[in-house]
């Protein structure tokens, strides 16, 4: 399982793009590939790293701030320019398919009648267990400004979890446990926000979650450039699992 970060800023960072993960996963000669969220700025990061229009199988959204999903329109109607014919999945929330059936109207008109190849919507509520893109897919709800799912996908004896936005609860907590990777917002480093995490309640979080590795991504764009020491000593004192702050385009195999 190889997890690359297309981007990993907050909602309006002048210099990184909006936080967007993906996973790929290739097994007796199956390959899936999958993105977590897809922010405005996040499509030229996207075909930048990964110019096939083919490889995506599923994208999940983890709540409708634009930061999480006014890339889709892009993203999609350049595949439709690129002669995708693969069927494509979006994952999320009960409400998602209304929602992103909108946003893309409102973008590119009748887009959806003229794609040229099959959009199915999936969703994945607490509690229900999803089997899509040879994965396996859980949620559960945290606490943000809206309704945001914290998911964990499943391959094997493999899992990544990705917060979304949000502070953790317990039902996030739950899902995380044993993760091999836990991907979180960390929007501040120590001073609470509402409806954000912060560095120390991240590291609180994965120590609890029993996880091999955290990843913080969508850290404040003030906090991220003038007290990037802070964070990165923060980080080096932390001994009992991985903790890394990652650059855009940065990748790890688990
Ligand atoms: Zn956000
Ligand atoms: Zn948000």
């Amino acid at each position: 399982m190889k997890i690359t970060f297309i981007g990993v800023g907050e909602a309006f960072d002048e210099e990184l793009s909006n936080t967007s993960i993906e996973i790929s996963i290739e097994e007796s000669g199956v390959k899936n590939s999958i993105l977590f969220d897809c922010g405005l700025t996040v499509p030229p990061c996207y075909w930048k790293s990964l110019p096939d229009a083919d490889r995506l199988d599923a994208i999940w959204i983890s709540h409708f701030h634009g930061d999480h999903f006014f890339g889709l329109p892009a993203l999609l109607t350049r595949f439709r320019q690129m002669n995708r014919k693969k069927p494509l999945v979006i994952l999320g929330q009960q409400d998602a398919a209304g929602i992103i059936r909108q946003t893309l109207e409102l973008a590119y008109p009748a887009i959806l009648d003229k794609l040229g190849y099959q959009l199915r919507f999936v969703a994945v509520e607490p509690g229900e267990v999803v089997n899509e893109a040879g994965l396996v897919w859980q949620s559960a709800l945290n606490a943000h400004s809206v309704r945001n799912l914290a998911v964990r996908i499943q391959k094997g004896s493999k899992s990544v979890f990705y917060s979304g936005d949000g502070l953790s609860t317990a039902e996030t907590l739950s899902l995380a446990q044993g993760a091999d990777l836990v991907i979180h917002e960390a929007f501040r480093i120590e001073q609470e926000f509402p409806g954000h995490s912060t560095v120390s309640s991240c590291v609180s979080f994965a120590r609890r979650a029993n996880v091999c590795r955290l990843a913080l991504v969508h850290v404040e764009r003030n906090e991220r450039r003038l007290r990037r020491e802070d964070i990165l000593q923060m980080i080096a004192k932390i001994s009992d699992f991985d903790i890394f702050l990652p650059e855009p385009g940065d990748w790890l195999e688990i």
